[in-house]
């Protein structure tokens, strides 16, 4: 989990406002190990007795998203994740199809020979990748 101090203050550093809403963003991101959705965010705002709206969350996604300070993530629920990319080193996700049960998996090499064919055969430089996986948990199986 990633201090959601050292986030606020180099938002700060680079010119940023720091609202109330904005700050309850990054701590809601920085205090979850899983990636969250924009309900999960409004429900712990709410939680922490807080009047930040939907679209205000969505805004201050965006923004933070824009800052490189949080990703996007897909994990084909029809609905959009995000987390916090300083909070770990480059990993995927394990998504378990029946609870929904997320888990953070770092790979060891991930995918760093593959990255290197595609440049070596195609010629295509690879920036960045993104893999998660389905199937069930521990529990579930
Ligand atoms: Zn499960
Ligand atoms: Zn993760
Ligand atoms: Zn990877």
């Amino acid at each position: 989990m990633t201090d959601s101090r050292s986030i606020l203050k180099s938002l700060k550093d680079t010119g940023h406002r720091i609202t109330q809403s904005r700050k309850l963003v990054v701590e809601a991101l920085c205090g979850s190990k899983v990636p969250l959705a924009v309900l999960d965010i409004l429900a712990q705002l709410k939680r922490r007795r807080s009047a930040v709206n939907k679209t205000t969350v969505y805004r201050e996604l965006e923004f933070l998203n824009k800052e490189k300070i949080i990703r996007e993530i897909d994990l084909l629920e029809g609905k959009k994740r995000y987390e916090v990319i300083h909070s770990a080193a480059h990993h995927h996700h394990a998504v378990c199809v029946k609870c929904q049960m997320i888990q953070c998996v770092e790979m060891e090499n991930d995918l760093f020979e593959l990255e290197q064919r595609l440049s070596d055969r195609h010629r295509f430089k690879v920036t960045s990748h993104s893999l998660e996986f389905f199937g069930l948990c521990k529990d579930c199986q």
